[in-house]
């Protein structure tokens, strides 16, 4: 399959990987907007947030988790951080992937859209 984050979970392509297990992958963002820009994407290709079954509901819990102890080990926890999951076209998502934005590091802006 011709999708960049399945590469990058199946090793195929080179990325800074934090953290692995039979759910998902995270690693660094390649173009980060923040201090702390990482992705936790699950290995499964699920394309887009609004194709999660129910069944994969649980899938978002687990990598939340994630995302909080990879804040954690980023220095974030205190300070605070942001998690996004960008959603199709007008939702800004750019790589049909699901995957969850953890940024931090710095003050972010108050807009969301
Ligand atoms: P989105 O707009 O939510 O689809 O975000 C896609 C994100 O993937 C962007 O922040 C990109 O910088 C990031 N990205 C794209 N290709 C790579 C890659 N090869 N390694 C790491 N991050 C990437
Ligand atoms: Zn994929």
């Amino acid at each position: 399959m011709d999708c960049v984050f399945c590469k990058i979970a199946a090793g195929e392509i080179p990325a800074d990987i934090l953290y692995q297990d039979e759910k998902m992958t995270a690693f660094r963002d390649i173009n980060p907007v923040a201090p702390t820009h990482l992705l936790i994407v699950p290995k499964k290709h699920i394309p887009y947030l609004s194709q999660l079954s129910e069944a994969e509901a649980s899938l978002i819990g687990d990598m939340v988790n994630t995302a909080n102890q990879l804040a954690k080990r980023e220095g974030i926890s205190e300070s605070g951080y942001r998690l996004v999951i960008n959603c199709g076209e007008q939702g800004g998502q750019l790589v049909p992937h699901l995957h969850i934005h953890l940024i931090g590091g710095r003050q972010l802006s108050d807009a969301l859209g």
